[in-house]
């Protein structure tokens, strides 16, 4: 057994005229949160296991820098901070 898979849900599911199997299913992995104001990230997609296609990068997250890493608000103060850094010195 893998270390993933120790708490992970079981669920049973029956394919027609065969006997019922049982899935592995990984504990949700929430939407994405801002490393500062901690606050949840809604450009963010959630990424499950059970669903058969996972999402693509472009899908979960935002294509910029620090996507789904930062949000709008954190990421405008900070981009703005570093640009008066640079032309202050
Ligand atoms: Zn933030």
């Amino acid at each position: 057994m893998k270390p993933s898979e120790r708490f992970a849900k079981k669920v049973w599911r029956k394919p027609p005229k065969k006997d019922s199997v049982g899935h592995k299913v990984p504990v949700k992995s929430g939407l994405g949160k801002c490393a500062v104001c901690k606050k949840q990230i809604t450009s963010t997609k959630k990424r499950l296991m059970k669903d058969n296609t996972k999402p693509t990068k472009s899908h979960t997250k935002t294509n910029r820098p620090y996507g789904g890493y930062l949000c709008t608000k954190c990421f405008r103060k900070q981009i703005i901070e570093t640009n008066r850094a640079s032309t202050e010195a």
